[in-house]
């Protein structure tokens, strides 16, 4: 298991660190590095080899993705909304679908992207308009998908909509698109507050019509599709946010010693070792939550749901703390543009929000508790 620890760390020496800035920043290697990672199975690292991913256990796969969110932000989220898109074909998909798509996903030759959201359904997804009909061998699709990360990067979308617009959750059926179907266009494109080249925008669906094989799984069961989908995504988010949190101490841990003020570096001082014992505290039980959330999905454990949601929650909302305490550390500077701790603050409070807010991972948890 250290092994991909080590492999993970090497490869993002070499590829990403000279790049830092450039990808976060200036929005350039991007294409290439994920070309290259994905020939080294970044993308499929917990699928099995049959269907071209490298076969390790979720729990090593988050391992390895701790270890590359600490370098990138932007290329780890590409690479997680990525997997959300792959998750759902190997969960429900069927084995034509698998046979076909899942190899090229899982190599990083085809990049995927996961359409849940829209304008006005959010943490309510039952609430989508987008329409799916069937006309002969094909499903027509109608509608506006919101905040789609790998918009237009992606050649292949999965995309939820209704199939029987009367009924909520149990109306919704979920569809692979091919990125260049006729009739399907990136919209809007989200200026966000730090994250500015991870592609997010609106899909406008006119009549794109998609072949009745690409539905995953059966007809008006979508919603589950996408539940259960977003049970690992949970899990692969909440291991961005500990890389976050990894990479805020470690750059916090080198300023204290380095800044003097008072004739003596910051980290003699006792406040500032307070800050570091916090981010150093909240940094490792974040990490045992989501290995321990990975463990439940690597047992098939039925608290798998449960754990996914106290993972999210608790890293996510640790981040922002540990990014915020971070900040305070590097003192005017941490509000300074060019400084990594500026970008990770603005960085960390993405995780509250995404793969459903951190209030719906509290509603989620309690109902889990209450229930029975
Ligand atoms: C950077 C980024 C990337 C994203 N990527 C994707 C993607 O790839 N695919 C995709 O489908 N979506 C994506 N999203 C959308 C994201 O999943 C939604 O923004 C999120 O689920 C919240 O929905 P909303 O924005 O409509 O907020 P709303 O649902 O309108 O929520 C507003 C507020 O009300 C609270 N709230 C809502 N309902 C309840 C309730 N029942 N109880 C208590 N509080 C409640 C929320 O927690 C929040 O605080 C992305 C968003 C961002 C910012």
């Amino acid at each position: 298991m250290e092994k991909i620890e080590e492999l993970t760390r090497e490869v993002c020496e070499e590829l990403i660190r000279p790049k830092e800035k450039d990808i976060e920043e200036n929005g350039l290697y991007i294409p290439e590095t994920l070309s290259k990672l994905g020939e080294l199975g970044f993308f499929g690292v917990s699928f099995p080899r049959e269907y071209g991913g490298v076969g390790l256990t979720f729990e090593e796969a988050l391992k390895s993705s701790i270890i590359l969110s600490s370098y990138t932000s932007t290329i780890s989220m590409i690479i997680g909304a990525h997997q959300l898109a792959s998750l759902s074909i190997f969960l429900f998909g069927s084995d034509t679908l698998k046979q076909k798509y899942l190899s090229q996903l899982n190599k990083g030759r085809l990049i995927g992207a996961f359409s849940l959201t829209e304008p006005h359904a959010g943490s309510d997804p039952s609430s989508i308009k987008t329409t799916a009909f069937l006309n002969g061998d094909y499903y027509i699709l109608n509608g506006t998908k919101a905040f789609v990360t790998n918009a237009g990067l992606a050649n292949l979308y999965v995309i939820f909509a209704k199939t029987n617009p009367e009924s909520g959750a149990r109306g919704i059926s979920a569809f692979v698109v091919e990125g260049d179907s006729e009739g399907l266009a990136v919209g809007h494109k989200e200026e966000k507050m730090a994250l500015p080249y991870l592609p997010n925008a609106a899909l406008v669906l006119k009549d794109v019509k998609v072949p009745k094989e690409n539905l995953i799984g059966r007809a008006n069961l979508g919603f589950i599709v996408a539940m259960k989908t977003l049970e690992l995504g949970r899990i692969l988010t909440s291991a961005g946010a500990v890389g976050l949190m990894e990479r805020a101490l470690h750059e916090s841990i080198k300023y204290a010693k380095e800044r003097t003020q008072g004739g003596q570096p910051i980290s003699n001082y006792q406040i500032i070792q307070s800050y570091l014992a916090e981010m150093k505290t909240l940094l490792e039980t974040s990490r045992e939550i989501v290995l321990t959330a990975a463990r439940k999905k690597d047992s098939n454990s039925p608290d798998l749901g449960l754990y996914s949601s106290i993972a999210k929650y608790y890293a996510t909302k640790s981040a922002v703390d540990v990014t915020r305490l971070a900040t305070q550390i590097f003192g005017g500077y941490g509000y300074v543009k060019g400084y990594t701790v500026e970008r990770l603050y603005r960085e960390a409070k993405m995780y509250e929000i995404v793969e459903g807010t951190n209030e719906i991972q509290k509603l989620i948890i309690a109902n889990n508790i209450l229930k029975g």
